[in-house]
This record gives C-alpha cells, sequence and structure tokens, in this order.
C-alpha cells in the first residue's frame, strides 16, 4: 500500500548514531527509505552504519556538527550528490540539553544550545528546500520538546530553542505548502536515551525525574520508537493533509489538569 509506504524516497536526519534519531534512522529505513545520518564522532558513526549495512537497510553517513554553519552546507552538498539533487524527508532531529537557571547561562552557553538545536534546525532546511522542492513531495519533521510548549524549570535557553522551532514549523509550513512541502513538528516528552540516562547519573537529578514520571498520566518513560512512529506516519502520502502541527508524544503529560 503506497500511502502507507516510504519506498523509493530519500531521507536525512541528523543525529542518527544514538537515542531517537537512531531510531527514526531505522524506521525509516524499514519503511523502505535511504537515508543518509550524520554525528560529531567518526568511529561510533562507522559502527552503527556498520549495523545497519548488515540488517540490510540503505543508510549512509558522514560526520557533520550541526553547530557549524560550513559543516551544515558540506552536509547538504553530500546528500545533493547522493540523491541527484532530490530530498523527500528531512528530519532535524540532533540537539541536546543543559540545566541551569537563567541567571546563570553564559553567553557561550546560549549560542551554543540555542546554534545546536535551532539554528541548525533552521538552516538545514533553507539548505532543503530546492532538493525538497525538486523531490516533487517533501517532508520536514523538526524534533522538538514538550518544554518548547510548558513552562518546565531550568530549561529556558533549551525551552526557547524548542519553541523558536514549534513557531518556525507554522511560517515554513505555509510558505512551503504550495512547493509540495509538509512541514510539522513532533514534541517529545522525557523519552529513554542517552541524554536523559546522563541526568540519570547525578542522583540529586535522578529524584526530580521519579518525580516528573509520577506525574505523567502513563507513569513511565517514553520509547524512542514512540517517536520514531510520529515520524514515519507523519512523512507517508497518507499523512498529506496535515500541514504545519506540533504533535506532542508525552503519554499525557501537556493535557493533564491534576
Ligand atoms: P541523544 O543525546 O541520545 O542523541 C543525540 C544524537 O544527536 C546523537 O546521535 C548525537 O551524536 C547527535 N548529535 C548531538 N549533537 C550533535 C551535533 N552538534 N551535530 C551532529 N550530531 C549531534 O539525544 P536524544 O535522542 O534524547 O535527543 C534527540 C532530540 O530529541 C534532541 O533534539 C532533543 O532535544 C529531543 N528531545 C529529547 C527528549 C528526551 O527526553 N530524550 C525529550 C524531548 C526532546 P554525537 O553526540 O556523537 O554528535
Amino acid at each position: 500500500n503506497r500511502r502507507w509506504s516510504l519506498q523509493g524516497m530519500t531521507a536525512l536526519v541528523t543525529g542518527g548514531t544514538r537515542g531517537i534519531g537512531h531510531a527514526i534512522v531505522e524506521e525509516l529505513a524499514a519503511f523502505g527509505a535511504t537515508v543518509h545520518t550524520c554525528s560529531r564522532n567518526q568511529k561510533e558513526l562507522d559502527e552503527i552504519l556498520q549495523g545497519w549495512k548488515s540488517k540490510g537497510f540503505k543508510v549512509s553517513g558522514s560526520v557533520c556538527d550541526v553547530s557549524s554553519r560550513p559543516q551544515r552546507t558540506q552536509l547538504m552538498d553530500t546528500v545533493s550528490s547522493l540523491f541527484d539533487g532530490k530530498l523527500n524527508i528531512l528530519v532535524n532531529n540532533a540537539g541536546t540539553a543543559m540545566l541551569k537557571r537563567t541567571e546563570e547561562y553564559t553567553v557561550e552557553d546560549v549560542s551554543f544550545i540555542m546554534g545546536t538545536n535551532f539554528e541548525s534546525a533552521y538552516h538545514l532546511s533553507q539548505l532543503g528546500y530546492p532538493l525538497l522542492k525538486a523531490s516533487g513531495r517533501g517532508s520536514i519533521v523538526f524534533i522538538s520538546s514538550v518544554a518548547g510548549v510548558l513552562a518546565l524549570p531550568n530549561v529556558s535557553i533549551y525551552a526557547a530553542s524548542k519553541g523558536a522551532m514549534n513557531q518556525v514549523t507554522r511560517n515554513l509550513a505555509c510558505e512551503w505548502a504550495e512547493d509540495n512541502i509538509r512541514v510539522n513538528t513532533i514534541a517529545p516528552w522525557v523519552i529513554n536515551t542517552s541524554l536523559v540516562g546522563k541526568a540519570r547519573a547525578d542522583p540529586s537529578l535522578e529524584e526530580k525525574q521519579k518525580r516528573t514520571i509520577s506525574r505523567t498520566p502513563i507513569c513511565r518513560m517514553g520509547e524512542p520508537n514512540e517517536v520514531s512512529s510520529l515520524v514515519a506516519f507523519l512523512c507517508f502520502p497518507a499523512a498529506s493533509y496535515i500541514i504545519g502541527q506540533v504533535i506532542c508524544v508525552d503519554g499525557g503529560y501537556s493535557v493533564t489538569g491534576f
């Protein structure tokens, strides 16, 4: 059924070696897409690409620090030559978090978080635009966060980077709908990845995390493949009328009133 397939499509997923990005690469490849991914660690990337090759997935990868403007340009050049100037799917997933009170963020922290999370995704969308348009059926999915939807403590700059993403989703969606490029965003809640694992290693944060989970209606963290399934759906032809949405994948956290 072609409405529920990615057969013959091409995709770029940033940050595919771990966590949510890793699950997204596997999900898209399993539905038939040819995928390119990136991360900053050549060794880890090579190992993971080898594993995917042995599973029969059509996945390639190159090193790119998405916070670097020239490296982003180079990444899109690579993608363009791999996929013949056309791209069906761009998933802006690579991102990072930092926990501090607002009065403690330094100027470097601010540009690091905004550069890695927001500017990277914005610029890659700009760079990807001609390729997405040329494909005749393009889809951009941003991975934002519930932190960009609600106010949570100690994440103001991370929240701003994700909130900016949520807003440009609507702008790009309206500008590019006429080019047959759909733009949507997924805002996950706590997902079991190395990013969250880092916080768990800190005893004071572990306790906080437990409390957070207990306030989540489903009473558990999410798994990366509970996010990647929605990425695949948003890229299917079946999702052709879904444009400019920010969808929370959050075990009910953003809707609970008690
Ligand atoms: P992980 O830290 O587990 O994985 C991040 C991936 O992105 C790795 O492959 C990492 O590889 C890569 N990456 C990180 N920074 C860069 C960079 N500058 N350039 C290129 N690649 C990079 O994170 P998650 O899977 O948890 O997070 C993925 C996205 O989901 C992020 O945008 C995050 O904000 C968002 N999110 C996560 C939530 C969670 O609870 N886990 C909740 C809500 C949103 P390497 O470090 O080797 O470069």
